[in-house]
C-alpha cells in the first residue's frame, strides 16, 4: 500500500477535517502518499483528485465542515458510476480509500470493497445513526450546539413564561434530541424511534405549570414532527403561549468540540493503519475509549440501536 485516497461524503460533520489531517499526517509519517478527493463521491466520479502533504491540513483541526468539501452523487448509486469512480483510482494508482461520512456513504464505500477496491470506512454524521460504534465524528458539536441554543430559549422562557419548542435535526434518528434533550433538561423529548402522544406530553406541561415552573421546553427531532405543528397542538390543549425555535443548519457548522477532534483523529489514524495491515471492507468506530472494527456487510445490514435508556432517564428527570 504506497498510496491512499481520502474522501468526505454526505453531510458535512464538525470533525471530519480532524480526519482528514489524521489520514494525511498518519499516512506521511508511514511513508505513503496521500491523495483528497474533492467533492465526495461525486469528485471520485469526476476524478477531482489532489495530492495531499503536511501543509494541506494545517490549520484546520478547529475548523467545522470540510476542506475536502462534499457532495451527494446519484451517478456514483449506479453500477457506471461506481466503474468511472474505479478507473479514476486507477488513473492515480491510489491503492486505498478511506471514506468519510454518514450511512448512505458507509453504503457507496461498501459497493467499492465489493468491486475488489480496499476501503475503510470512518463513521462522520451529525445524526449518529451508523451502527455498531458508539458516536460518529460530528455528533459532539452538533448537540453541544443544541445545548447552546436551548441555554439562550431557557432565559427568555422564563422570562415570558413560555413553552418553547426546539426542532433538530434528525429525519430517522433521535439521537441529537435525546442527548441534547437530557442535557438541556427539557421537559419532553419527541423521537422517530418512540411513538408520542400529545395528550401526555400536554400534561406535563400543565403539571409543570401547576407546581409554578416558568418555562418548558419541547425538543423534536424533525423526524417525529414539525415544531410549528407541535407547538399549534401544545397551544390549543393547553392554553400556553408557545414559540418555535427551528435549528436547520447551524447543527452542521462551528468548531468542533474536543471530543469529535479526538474520535476524528484516532479513526482516521487507525483507517491508514489497516490498510497498510492489509485490511479492506471494515468500518473503524468508538466503543468506549476503545476503537473497534466491523466489517462493511454488516454495518449496511444493521440499524443503530437507540437508547432507550437515556430516554427513559431524561423521562424520569423531568417529571
Ligand atoms: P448524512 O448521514 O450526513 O446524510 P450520508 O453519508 O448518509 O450522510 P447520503 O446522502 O445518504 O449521506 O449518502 C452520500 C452519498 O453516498 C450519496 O450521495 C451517494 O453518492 C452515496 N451512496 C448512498 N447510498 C448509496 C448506495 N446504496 N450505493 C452506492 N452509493 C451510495
Amino acid at each position: 500500500m504506497i498510496r491512499i485516497g481520502v474522501v468526505t461524503s454526505g453531510g458535512d460533520a464538525p470533525g471530519m477535517n480532524a480526519a482528514i489531517r489524521a489520514v494525511v499526517r498518519r499516512g506521511i509519517y508511514l511513508g505513503i502518499e496521500i491523495f483528497g478527493i474533492q467533492r465526495g463521491f461525486l469528485g471520485l466520479v469526476n476524478g477531482e483528485i489532489i495530492k495531499m502533504n503536511l501543509g494541506s491540513v494545517a490549520d484546520i483541526i478547529h475548523r467545522g465542515g470540510t476542506i475536502l468539501h462534499t457532495a451527494r452523487c446519484d451517478e456514483f448509486k449506479t453500477e457506471e458510476g461506481q466503474i468511472k469512480a474505479l478507473r479514476n483510482l486507477e488513473e492515480y494508482n491510489i491503492d486505498g480509500l478511506v471514506v468519510v461520512g454518514g450511512d448512505g456513504s458507509i453504503r457507496g464505500a461498501y459497493e467499492l470493497g465489493n468491486k475488489g477496491f480496499p476501503v475503510i470506512a470512518v463513521p462522520g454524521t451529525i445524526d449518529n445513526d451508523v451502527p455498531c460504534t458508539d458516536y460518529s465524528i460530528g455528533f459532539d458539536t452538533a448537540v453541544n450546539t443544541v445545548i447552546e441554543v436551548i441555554n439562550k430559549v431557557r432565559d427568555t422562557a422564563t422570562s415570558h413564561e413560555r413553552t418553547f419548542i426546539v426542532e433538530v435535526m434528525g429525519k430517522n434518528s433521535g439521537w441529537i434530541a435525546l442527548e441534547a434533550g437530557l442535557a438541556g433538561g427539557a421537559e419532553s423529548i419527541l423521537v422517530p424511534e418512540i411513538q408520542y402522544d400529545i395528550e401526555q406530553v400536554c400534561n406535563k406541561l400543565i403539571r409543570g405549570h401547576k407546581r409554578g415552573k416558568l418555562h418548558s421546553i419541547i425538543i423534536v427531532a424533525e423526524g417525529s414532527g414539525k415544531g410549528f405543528e407541535i407547538g399549534e397542538a401544545v397551544k390549543a390543549k393547553t392554553g400556553f403561549e408557545t414559540r418555535v425555535t427551528v435549528l436547520g443548519h447551524i447543527q452542521r457548522g462551528g468548531v468542533p468540540t474536543a471530543k469529535d477532534r479526538i474520535i476524528a483523529s484516532l479513526l482516521g489514524a487507525e483507517a491508514v493503519n489497516l490498510l497498510v495491515q492489509g485490511k479492506e471492507n471494515i468500518m473503524v468506530g468508538i466503543k468506549g475509549r476503545e476503537v473497534n472494527f466491523t466489517d462493511l456487510d454488516r454495518i449496511i445490514n444493521e440499524k443503530k440501536e437507540f437508547d432507550f435508556k437515556i430516554y427513559q432517564l431524561a423521562d424520569s428527570l423531568s417529571i
